[in-house]
């Protein structure tokens, strides 16, 4: 049916957005979704714990990701869609990326005591719970000790590059990180271009062996659609599309603003079966 709506970018409180895993899939399914992608941020966990709710309410569940990598001082984010999540070499990069980003929270902490600006680290780990934890988390409880009035200023005045509490994000290569999806048979995605501004990361990418842009995105302007949309055409990339939906923590994002047509899923289903799981790098 060409009429079945996806949003393929979505995060749950397995990551940095604030709904359940079960709330996210109920909350597509009111807003005409009938098959979503939970792509936390280095984190697999939602898609089991959605699973109940999401046959009961009728919407398919794409198995996805969201994975950090850097180029060039650009923070490069990558999803992977329809991998599989138990795949040992994923899982073992999970872990050391959990990890890496509980070192970073308690190295933010010392950079923020250092400029006078107190909150402790426990506090930003409690609130991740059992999910990632990222800057996001940091950015509510200095809002909720009253050094900022909101989450966006907190980015702005700490945690951003230049900023005293800025902590570089994962130092891998995205074609680290195309090897590891494409390794658990997955479909590595280009999140977000626009962020990147500069499209010669996207050139290295399909280098590396990317499959897909995602040319639809809530962050995007019809003009940056436009431009992204050709570009790949041209480079024979696969188009995807999502809200990226964090629930509270990302204001007037909801979850279906960004739909993109089942055909795109179909597609990349038809990439992923002439592309088999390329051995464990
Ligand atoms: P992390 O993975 O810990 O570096 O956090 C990255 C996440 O922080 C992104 O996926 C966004 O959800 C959020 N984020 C990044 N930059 C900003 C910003 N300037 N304002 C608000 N949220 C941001
Ligand atoms: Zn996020
Ligand atoms: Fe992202
Ligand atoms: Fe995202």
């Amino acid at each position: 049916m060409s009429s079945v709506a996806a949003d393929l970018h979505t995060h749950t409180d397995y990551s940095d957005g604030t709904e359940s895993p079960e709330r996210v899939v109920e909350l597509a399914a009111a807003a005409g979704v009938q098959a979503i992608s939970l792509t936390d941020h280095d984190n697999v966990e939602a898609l089991a714990v959605a699973a109940p709710t999401a046959k009961r309410v009728g919407v398919e569940l794409i198995p996805g990701i969201e994975m950090s990598s850097s180029l060039r001082g650009a923070e490069v984010h990558l999803l992977g869609f329809l991998l599989d999540v138990a795949h040992p070499g994923l899982t073992a990069h999970l872990t050391e990326q959990q990890a890496r980003r509980v070192r970073r929270v308690h190295t933010t902490v010392e950079r923020l005591a250092a400029v006078g600006v107190r909150i402790p680290a426990e506090e930003v780990l409690a609130l991740a719970g059992h999910g990632t934890v990222g800057r996001p988390h940091v950015a509510r409880i200095l809002l909720k000790h009253g050094f900022v009035k909101d989450t966006p200023e907190a980015f702005e005045r700490y945690l951003t590059p230049g900023r005293p509490g800025f902590m570089p994000g994962s130092t891998m290569e995205p074609a680290r990180i195309i090897a590891i999806i494409r390794a658990a048979g997955g479909v590595p995605v280009l999140a977000h271009p626009v962020y990147l501004k500069d499209d010669t990361i996207i050139d290295a990418c399909v280098a590396a062996g990317l499959a897909g842009l995602e040319v639809f995105h809530s962050g995007h302007t019809p003009d940056h659609v436009r431009h992204y949309e050709a570009i790949a055409d041209r480079l024979g990339l696969l188009k995807t599309g999502g809200s990226d939906y964090h629930g509270t923590s990302k204001e007037g994002v909801g979850i279906g603003v960004v739909k993109v047509p089942y055909t795109l899923v179909e597609a990349m289903r038809q990439w992923q079966a002439r592309h088999p799981a390329t051995a464990a790098s």
